[in-house]
């Protein structure tokens, strides 16, 4: 008999029941220290107390008006994003997907209107992941993702990771835009280097082949600056955020420079729910809290703490760790054992992880956790590598 919940998830047999900053209390009373936050979603960790005030002050004003009506929190967060970004624009979704799909949407819409119609391609990369919605799979385009769904929406040109020339080849008169995650998140924690992103926003100005970046998972403080394109110092025209935006609502949103959004006129795109009040009076006070530069150079005094912690866990345990790769507080841990065994023993220490592809898995902690709770971690995640390799050993 099928389960009353959909069966789509493979879930660990956990229930946690409350949250406390950087730490989940299972239903059994147990402690895990949360490395994984929602997979990014938990910026600022559990119940955050300025999180809940805003909440709940909000809860006692007013939840949800259409947007057929003026939303000054919708109004007061698109000010600070456009303030703190190379935006000029913001339109609030309720997830990546749906960020995904307007992405999508204003790009080929920007190549309609200037009668160029033919134009609507879409480059995409190997490993990459940009929500489950069908445009999000189609741009993906993974086997396991796509399998059994078509057709799929067409017009995504798919290229190998890294493959520089590929890419070149694959940007024609015909490319409405090149869709790619400055750090990919589920394909393994593989960064884009600084020199690439450059390079492909170079290839794109030469053929006016509009930028997207999906920052849904790599963006809002997670790689120590506000957004991970601006260490290489290069602007998308097009960027697609959701996860930590919300702080765990959920709150997505699409920002655009004034040119790449023009096609975005009265009536062309809508939604019921995105930028509601609740969600955007909580959006609002995450952006405050992260887009702080004081905050962000904590962020990135854990992330130092954490990378040379963990570059000495993979020195000394050599049988189970390959590499640290990442960027910031967002780090992947590439395993020489298989991914799960590494999650599944860390459950056993209560320690929360995420696997993802290429056998990594991928520590995305609340970014106020504290340098005692690294120590932690640190402490928990030897004990998982020491019991590991003592199980290789015997095997
Ligand atoms: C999670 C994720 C998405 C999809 O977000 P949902 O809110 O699950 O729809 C898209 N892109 C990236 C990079 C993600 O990590």
């Amino acid at each position: 008999m099928i389960p009353s919940i959909l069966p789509t998830y493979n879930r660990a047999p956990l229930t946690f029941v409350k949250g406390e900053g950087s730490w989940l209390i299972e239903a059994d009373g147990r402690r895990f220290l949360d490395l994984g936050a929602g997979i990014a979603v938990n910026a600022l960790g559990h119940a955050h107390p300025e999180l809940v005030q805003v909440l709940t002050d909000q809860a006692n004003k007013l939840w949800h008006v259409s947007n057929l009506y003026q939303i000054p929190e919708q109004q007061a967060l698109a000010d600070k994003l456009v303030e703190h970004t190379f935006a000029d624009t913001v339109f609030f979704t309720n997830s990546g997907t749906e960020s995904c799909e307007l992405a999508v949407k204003m790009a080929r819409k920007y190549w309609y209107d200037k009668g160029d119609e033919g134009r609507t391609e879409i480059v995409t990369f190997g490993g990459s992941f940009h929500g489950r919605s069908s445009a999000g799979i189609a741009a993906a385009g993974s086997e396991k993702m796509v399998k059994g769904f078509a057709p799929l929406l067409p017009g995504f040109t798919h290229i190998a990771w890294g493959d520089h020339d590929a890419t070149r080849a694959a940007i024609t008169d015909r490319t409405a835009a090149v869709l790619i995650e400055p750090v990919q998140g589920e394909g393994g924690i593989r960064p884009v280097p600084d020199q690439c992103l450059k390079g492909l926003r170079d290839l794109c100005d030469e053929t006016g082949t509009l930028l997207i970046f999906d920052e849904v998972q790599c963006g809002m403080g997670r790689t120590g600056k506000l957004f991970a394109h601006e260490w290489a110092g290069v602007t998308p025209d097009i960027m697609m955020v959701a996860k930590g935006i919300g702080g765990g609502f959920p709150l997505g949103a699409v920002l655009a420079t004034e040119m790449a959004a023009s096609g975005m006129t009265a009536g062309t795109h809508g939604s019921t729910y995105g930028g509601n009040p609740l969600a955007c009076a909580v959006g609002g006070k995450v952006m405050d809290i992260v887009a702080d530069e004081e905050f962000l150079a904590e962020v990135n005094r854990k992330a130092g703490h954490l990378r040379q912690g963990l570059e000495g866990l993979v020195a000394l345990h050599p049988q189970v760790f390959e590499e640290v790769r990442g960027s910031g507080l967002m780090l992947g841990l590439k395993c020489r054992v298989a991914n799960m065994d590494v999650v599944n023993n860390a459950y056993d220490n209560e320690l929360i992880t995420v696997p993802a592809a290429d056998n990594v898995v991928r520590l995305l902690p609340p970014l106020t956790l504290s340098m005692a709770e690294i120590d932690e971690a640190l402490t928990r995640l030897t004990t998982v590598a020491t019991a590991l390799a003592a199980q290789g050993a015997s095997a």
